[in-house]
């Protein structure tokens, strides 16, 4: 099962990663990781992308597709993946495209988790951090116990530099200018399912299941 996991940031696109590849055995491809991981074991992929990090400058696309697809080589993804994080463009995803056939595969769903927009800026926007533990609150929908205060170990919660009201619009902005394309791609080509990803984090994971079939 070949799928790509698409959603702005706030949808909740990490915890219905989790469990998709719990309940369906397959890798969660995420290309932060990837990249992350190169860049740290120093492989020939990471030194160039880190160079142009340190320009900083977005790394470009040939660049991130080769690294994407060679992580897809590997044997974890034989029976499927996750992708999540890539692709970003139709330039991206035409490539992605071209690799699966050529390995006699394809994508067989995107998930494509859509919430409003003034949903997600009161997610983010009243999301709290922990310092100590990274645990994550919400000062409506999931307040600690003692406010400001971490319920698991007692550390000090703080908002994301992030998550203030103008970078989250931004952000949401950035997310939908690149995706909006990549949705029509998609849809284009049939394989898209939209799911409603202010239903409430279960809710949004049966329609998940639903989907793609227990
Ligand atoms: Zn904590």
């Amino acid at each position: 099962m070949n799928l790509i996991l698409l959603g702005p940031p706030g949808a909740g696109k990490g915890t219905q990663a989790t469990r998709i590849i719990e309940k369906y055995g397959i890798p969660h491809i995420s290309t932060g990781d990837i990249f992350r991981k190169n860049i740290k074991e120093g492989t020939a992929l990471g030194k160039k992308a880190q160079e142009y990090m340190n320009k900083g400058e977005l790394v470009p696309d040939d660049l991130v597709i080769e690294i994407a697809t060679t992580r897809l080589l590997e044997e974890d993804c034989k029976e499927g993946f996750l992708l999540d994080g890539f692709p970003r463009t139709v330039y991206q995803a035409e490539k992605l495209d071209e690799f699966l056939e050529a390995h006699g595969k394809k994508i067989d769903k995107v998930l494509d988790i859509a919430v409003e927009k003034e949903e997600l800026m009161t997610r983010l926007i009243g999301r709290r951090v922990c310092k100590a533990c990274g645990a994550t609150y919400h000062i409506v929908n999931m307040p600690p116990a003692k406010e400001g205060i971490c319920d698991v170990c007692g550390g000090e919660l703080y908002q994301r530099s992030d998550d203030t009201e103008e970078t989250v619009a931004n952000r949401i902005e950035v997310y939908n200018s690149q995706t909006m394309p990549l949705v029509d791609y998609y849809t284009e080509k049939g394989n898209i399912a939209h799911i409603d990803g202010a239903a409430g984090l279960d809710n949004v994971f049966t329609a998940i299941v639903n989907v793609l079939g227990e």
